[in-house]
């Protein structure tokens, strides 16, 4: 039995039965056969589906905002952003998807009669098994081009976001993707687990670098294709020659928009020395203006944690960071009262000693720490078990990116940060994960290239 409860308030909002080992291989062995049938249908109908998913997510946008503010916190403005950005996903799927998909001639020679082409063949029958912070981001990133390219797919949302992947199979089944094509498996890290244990042929997960870990594990030995898009501790730095104003504002939403929990939040902050103090004081100024509060408040920008566990890491991190001599500036304990609260929190002087600038948050803190120049940020950039995103704030692109070559992240900034676009690939380096999604080298991701050697007689 899966209990679901709002986070704002603790309140449950609704049981139901997850499923069980031999639920989850009647799952498998019906995705297995309905697969070929789907890879058999014509691209073009496919995308159909596709489109009227999208139409589906349009009409009922209110009603979809509105559960995923109540099982997962996300205020409701911040709901509506996620599945705007959900449609402008599929904007980009539905273009890109046939010209990447497209058989290539790669060779032909007259005289030798030869011709070589590729294919690119679903990978068959694939697990997502997928994170509660972006619901429907992460899960379309995968499910949508594995459908578009002929996959079948078991799909186990989080257990913090069941009731918004029962929307997701809802939609995709009113929308002509048959019920044996695309499969919820419900359920918590057991379930995922039991998933794991059916011979499929793709794994793509998203989560936690610990989860990612074990699932790596358990997938290794079976020679099939794994995707893991974890964590990240992500940084910026803010250059001697900015507005300071413009610059706080900017990374501060970096920072504490979706309460903090985006995979790339920024996580660190570091500031030239010339301008530390104003920055700082800018920065806290826009913090103290953040609302927290009822997420379905249309002016409410901070909502509680999702996981009522994360509070405790997040008491952890400040105690030790103010032990070893930061400086609090704001916040720093829970909210007291019902459901999952945490102070927007805001550490100065901290350093790489510190928890606080080395394990992921996934909350509503950050901290910040003051830099001689940029070789110094740099190596501070550099010093991380992750490497998802980093960013430069600063008015010379030619800096920016002199320093960003240096930066060992799947993605950079220059000006802008805790932004993800369908053009271009999400991926991580190190403990942030491997293989990536979006662009169009994330429609292929879920196809695997056949060589075809053609010679006329
Ligand atoms: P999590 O690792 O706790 O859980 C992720 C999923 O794995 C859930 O569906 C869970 O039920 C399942 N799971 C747990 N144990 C399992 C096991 N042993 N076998 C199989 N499945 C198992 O992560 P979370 O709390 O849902 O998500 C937060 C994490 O995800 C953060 O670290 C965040 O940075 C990361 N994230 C990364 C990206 C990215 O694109 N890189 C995007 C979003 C979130």
């Amino acid at each position: 039995m899966l209990t679901i409860h709002n986070p704002a308030t603790g309140v449950v909002i609704r049981r139901l039965d997850g499923d069980r080992s031999r639920s989850v291989r009647d799952k498998y062995e019906r995705a297995r056969t309905a697969q070929p049938a789907w890879a058999a249908v014509p691209l073009r109908k496919r995308l159909d589906a596709i489109r009227a998913f999208r139409e589906g997510v349009v009409t009922r946008q209110a009603e979809l905002a509105r559960t995923l503010t109540e099982e997962v916190g996300k205020p409701v403005r911040q709901s509506r952003n996620e599945l705007n950005g959900l449609l402008a996903r599929l904007d980009f799927f539905l273009d890109a998807s046939a010209k990447t998909l497209r058989d290539e001639k790669v060779f032909a020679d007259e005289q030798q009669k030869l011709a070589e082409r590729i294919s690119h063949e679903p990978l068959g029958v694939i697990a997502n098994i997928s994170a509660w912070n972006y619901p429907y981001f992460v899960g379309s990133n995968v499910f949508v081009p594995a459908l578009v390219a002929g996959n079948a797919v078991l799909y186990k949302p989080s257990e913090y976001a069941t009731l918004t992947g029962l929307h997701i199979a809802d939609l995709m089944h009113a929308a002509g993707v048959p019920q044996d094509v695309f499969v919820p498996v419900i359920g918590d890290g057991l379930t995922g687990a039991m998933l794991l244990r059916q011979p499929v042929d793709g794994v793509f997960f998203t989560g936690s670098y610990g989860t990612g870990a074990k699932i790596a594990a358990a997938a290794g030995k079976r020679m099939v294709k794994v995707q893991l898009e974890l964590g990240g501790k992500d940084p910026i730095y803010v250059t001697d020659d900015v507005d300071v104003n413009a610059a706080a504002a900017g990374v501060a939403d970096g920072a504490f928009y979706n309460t903090g929990q985006s995979c790339c939040s920024v996580e660190r902050i570091y500031v030239h020395h010339s301008i530390y103090a104003p920055f700082l004081e800018a920065f806290v100024a826009e913090v103290r203006g953040y609302k927290a509060g009822d997420p379905l408040d249309e002016s409410t920008y901070i909502g509680p944690l999702t996981r009522r566990a994360q509070i405790a890491v997040l008491k952890k991190q400040v105690a030790d960071a103010v032990k070893k001599g930061a400086r609090l500036l704001l916040g720093g304990k829970p909210i007291e009262g019902r459901g999952n609260w945490f102070e927007p929190t805001v550490l100065a002087d901290v350093d790489h000693t510190m928890q606080v600038m080395r394990e992921e948050s996934f909350g509503p803190i950050i901290g910040i720490q003051p830099v001689a120049d940029d070789a110094t940020a740099i190596d501070l950039m550099n010093d991380t078990d992750y490497g998802l995103t980093a960013g430069v704030y600063g008015r010379s692109e030619a800096r920016a990116r002199k320093i960003l070559a240096q930066v060992n992240a799947g993605s950079v900034y220059w000006n802008c940060c805790d932004r993800v676009s369908p053009r271009l690939p999400w991926s991580g380096v190190k403990h942030s994960g491997i293989g990536l999604t979006l662009s169009t080298y994330g429609i292929q991701a879920f196809t695997r290239p056949k060589a075809w050697h053609l010679r006329a007689t």
